[in-house]
């Protein structure tokens, strides 16, 4: 590549890993920095970062990222960001905050698309308008009701409230400022809600002065565009600054000379106020080498990787607690940490569990880590780094996140990218014998003092607390303002209603750079699927590169499950991979899993299926799922058959210890993702699928849960007898679906044997079980302990005269990014707000996210099919939502999610020729659509459901205004 004016170019260099190049460019002006990679993949990455350390826990970071996305110079409307969301073919599009950093990554497969969104981003991130009202409306500000109450507000603000709502992420940050105590990292970079309001614009104004300018900056490109146009994008935006050192190095945490305590309380629920968490807390000094960082890498799998894993498994069979906490190791920051311990523990006992903790790691040093451990987590390790399974996250952006892990540091931005001398370095250490594993527990646990033990209480009355302190606050606040003062916000509060109820001018939404309709594919893309009906079973077979893995997915039929047992399934399918089998217990199975595949796993599956009652209808599958190479691929069958044969489901002691850290894990879902359980129990009113998968997934399985451990202990011959009733009714081949994700050679190697799987099982008919659901209350209300809510609202547009058309995507995604957005986000101060359309069953839920109102959000919600019958839109806005509804058709998708979803259509009937016409419906969507949608939409608001989830006292005052309530404690 010929060299840029203006660029220094620092290095060029192969990284054989991922078949590409890098170059590191410097801004000879400013000393930007930009890291430019080249290679096949059209999923092309864009990123800006800039290294943003806070000295306080006002969440200033992090305001200001929300910030800067809210108008820029050349793109002067209220949310590009939005925009962007609305009509772009985006892969990604988003931002986070870091304890050190703020990243702003796009990525997008069309080439026109990612250079419009890194267009946008660059002005953002370089030239942002942050006027004071964005500020107040990301940040915090003052509202003052009909009767004079003062109250905060700000999208920020609840976010975090959210976020201080579950106990883990408290766990997790006050462990980070614990290790951290001198550095940036003492303080929380999200915000703390009690501090939040300290943060004033004048501060606000000058960090983004001091930290967002180019010799701050690492900018990163990645894909396959083309690589000398790059620099020509960022160059305008580079050369409008001088050069200005910024002083935003982060410092070392000096060691500690001896280990620390700490205990803290936590709000809890009503429920469980004796279960506290602990965690032991390490700071890595000196593991930051790339050889060393590889072998903390692999014993983070040794200590806690896998079910058999001794250190985990040490915790777990104390019983002193529920489940493992603590995140492990955390790689992200400047100096690395670990962290593990156990939640669901009596506080009393946390002395114990730091004992147990420190004399398992003892005994690995006397003892020696075994082998099979090792080759366990080296190959889980390796295979995991030769595949990049990113999922639906760019492959670009991971990489952009671990070269900034030395980068944003002033180091190496390729040394935590590359793996291969690491890894060979790694394994000839282990062939030579040498004690690698051994002398690291020895180096960074046990001999090290830098360790932090943290206990969390359980208080139940933290969370009123802290809203009646935050109450009193706000009314010593309202006496100091006076009437003056409470004018002068109401004023101020009148004049943020007036900016979000102004419109764009249309001049400036033009300006946003965006695809038309003639910019799109006009087809689907076809997913190769070849149907081979084999043994009573189908497999489904998706031709397609995989190198030289296999994506194995065996479904097998629970439609003929009775309805008692239905809950029990997803635990059924965890208790095929954990307990062992007749020829090898449940240590052994988990580390011939881990040494032969590429891990395996098992979920359920349920959809409505096209053109079906959904009452009496739908697709319902227990999937293993399981990945190998092609050399391993018969390892992978043998596993799949012998879980399936002869799993142990008599294993008592595993079994218990699954029951409570799947009952755990369920009751610390619900606080970070309200809105999906709100979600999931309105659709249980809604259809067969919907009410399944409420049984199995939903709060409906958390009380199911609790009565399993209880059963565990006073009915287990009654465990054990539905346990092998199930196995007995699913373990049959016939509606059993195997999909494969391969190319054509292999998979002609690979058939023979999936044949001898399939005809392995036995052939029985399962007739279809009656499932009767049980009708909920018109109003529920969950109880969990939370500063905000999750409100949900339902309804089934079948039933209201619904049929399915094109248009509809279009019109629901509208009310999702313009509508909900608008109002329940930047007017109402919540996090979030969705709304989904089931295309398939025709039920529709709306559902908002860490949100602070209830009932105002109900009213929002209820309104919509009015806002469709009366919106008006330009053709630009129009075109905009069709692009955008063509994105989500279009998602990126890797082989073995192609695979995935190519057989999910299948199951649910959604065949070609629907999915063309829906294409061809999208396209020609117009507004007398919208209109058309939003009457069924109005009639079907007639007869809505609700489900909110939130606080005793939030639920109450909703309950006044909705009498018919009925409240659950869930927590
Ligand atoms: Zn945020």
């Amino acid at each position: 590549m010929p060299n840029t004016p203006g660029f220094t170019r620092l290095f060029t260099s192969t990284i054989p890993e991922y078949d590409a190049t890098a170059d590191l460019f410097r801004h000879d002006a400013t000393g930007a920095e930009i890291l430019s990679i080249r290679c096949a993949d059209e999923n092309k990455v864009f990123g800006v970062t800039l290294r943003t350390p806070p000295t306080d826990s006002t969440g200033l970071p992090h305001i200001l990222e929300h910030s800067v996305l809210c108008g820029s110079r050349k793109y002067p409307v209220k949310e590009p960001f939005v925009e962007l969301l609305k009509g772009s073919l985006q892969t990604f599009l988003n931002a986070f905050t870091y304890p050190d950093k703020t990243c702003y990554p796009v990525a997008s497969a069309n080439l026109q698309d990612f250079y419009n969104l890194v267009d946008v981003y660059l002005d953002a991130v370089f030239f942002p308008l942050i006027p004071e009202h964005v500020f107040r409306q990301e940040g915090w500000h003052y509202e003052v009701d009909d009767s004079g109450v003062l109250s905060r507000m700000g999208v920020v603000l609840n976010e975090m409230k959210g976020a201080y709502s579950s106990p883990d992420s408290v766990l997790a940050e006050y462990s980070q400022r614990l290790l951290f105590p001198d550095t940036t990292y003492g303080v929380d970079s999200g915000g703390d809600p009690k501090v939040i309001p300290s943060l004033t614009y004048e501060a606000f104004r000058d960090f983004h002065r001091r930290f967002y300018h180019p010799g701050n900056a690492r900018i990163f490109f990645y894909g396959d565009d083309d690589p000398r146009k790059r620099l020509a994008l960022v160059a305008p935006y580079l050369d409008a600054f001088p050069p200005l050192a910024a002083d935003s190095a982060v410092a070392d945490q000096p060691p500690f000379p001896a280990p620390r305590q700490a205990v803290m309380p936590f709000a809890c629920g009503e429920g469980d106020a004796t279960k506290g968490f602990v965690t032991v807390n390490w700071l890595l000094h000196g593991a930051d080498s790339p050889e060393t960082a590889m072998v903390m890498d692999v014993l983070e799998h040794i200590l806690i990787g896998m079910s058999s894993s001794p250190l985990r498994k040490a915790l777990i069979d104390s019983g002193l607690g529920e489940d493992l906490a603590g995140g492990g190791l955390e790689a992200e920051l400047k100096q690395m940490s670990f962290s593990t311990g156990l939640k669901g523990i009596d506080p009393a006992d946390a002395p114990r569990v730091q004992e147990l903790i420190l004399d398992t790691l003892a005994g690995l040093v006397r003892d020696g880590v075994e082998a099979e451990a090792v080759e366990a987590a080296v190959n889980s390790l390796e295979f995991s780094l030769r595949e990049n399974n990113t999922g639906s996250f760019p492959r670009g952006l991971s990489l952009m996140l671990r070269s900034l892990a030395t980068w944003l540091h002033g180091g190496d931005p390729l040394e935590r990218v590359r793996f291969e001398a690491p890894l060979a370095d790694l394994k000839a250490r282990l062939a030579r014998g040498e004690r690698v594993f051994e002398e690291a527990v020895t180096t960074f646990f046990l001999d090290n003092p830098h360790r932090v033990t943290l206990v969390l209480t359980p208080d139940p009355d933290l969370g009123p607390r802290t809203e009646s302190e935050e109450a009193a606050g706000l009314s010593a606040i309202a006496a100091a303002l006076g009437q003056d003062g409470l004018a002068r916000a109401a004023r101020e509060q009148a004049d943020l209603l007036a900016v979000h109820e102004t419109p764009d001018a249309p001049e400036a939404l033009a300006a946003i750079p965006r695809l038309g309709a003639a910019d799109l594919p006009p087809d689907n893309k076809r997913l190769p699927t070849l149907s081979l009906p084999d043994h009573g079973a189908d497999i489904l077979f998706h031709d397609l590169p995989t190198s030289g893995i296999v994506y194995l997915e065996l479904g097998l039929d629970i439609a003929g499950v009775p309805e008692g047992l239905l809950p029990l399934v997803p635990f059924f399918g965890r208790a095929l991979l954990e307990t062992g089998t007749d020829r090898e217990d449940f240590v052994s199975l988990t580390r011939r899993i881990a040494r032969k595949t590429g891990g395996v796993g098992r979920d359920v599956f349920l959809t409505p299926v096209k053109g079906r009652p959904t009452d009496s209808h739908a697709a319902t599958r227990l999937f293993l799922r399981g990945k190998a190479t092609m050399d391993k691929a018969e390892d992978l069958l043998g596993i799949f058959a012998d879980v399936l044969s002869s799993a142990r489901l008599d294993n008592r002691e595993r079994l218990s210890q699954m029951a409570l850290e799947a009952k755990a894990r369920a009751e610390r879902r619900l606080a970070p993702s309200g809105h999906a359980a709100a979600s999931s129990r309105l659709r249980a009113r809604f259809g067969r699928a919907g009410w399944a998968a409420e049984r199995m997934r939903g709060v409906a399985n958390l009380f199911f849960l609790r009565e399993l451990c209880e059963r565990m202990q006073n009915d287990w011959p009654g465990v054990m007898r539905d346990l092998s009733r199930l196995r007995e009714i699913i373990l049959t081949r016939s509606g059993a679906v195997a999909n494969v994700t391969l190319d054509a050679a292999n998979f002609a190697t690979f058939r023979p044997a999936l044949d001898g799987l399939l005809s392995g099982l036995p052939a029985r008919d399962n007739a279809v079980a009656a499932w009767t659901p049980q009708a909920l209350p018109r109003q529920e209300g969950i109880v969990i302990p939370a500063q905000i809510n999750f409100v949900g609202l339902g309804v089934d547009l079948a039933k209201a005269g619904y049929v399915f058309h094109g248009s509809s995507m279009v019109a629901s995604r509208h009310l999702r990014m313009g509508y909900l957005w608008d109002r329940v986000r930047v007017r109402g101060g919540a996090y979030g707000a969705f709304c989904a359309l089931d295309r398939l069953g025709g039920p529709m839920t709306f559902v908002s996210y860490r949100d602070p109102g209830a009932l105002r959000t109900l009213e929002v919600f209820q309104a919509a099919g009015e806002y469709l019958r009366t919106v008006d839109l330009s053709d630009e806005e129009m075109e905009q939502a069709i692009v955008g509804a063509i994105g989500d058709l279009d998602a990126y998708m890797l082989p073995d999610a192609q695979g995935n979803a190519a057989m999910g259509r299948i199951l649910a009937g959604d065949d070609e020729a629907g999915r063309d016409r829906m294409r061809q419906e999208i396209l020609a969507t117009t507004l007398d659509d919208f209109r058309q949608f939003g009457q069924v939409l109005s009639r079907a608001m007639e007869d809505a459901h609700v489900v909110t989830l939130g606080s005793r006292e939030a639920l109450a005052a909703m309950q006044a205004e909705l009498p018919g309530m009925v409240m659950t404690a869930a927590l």
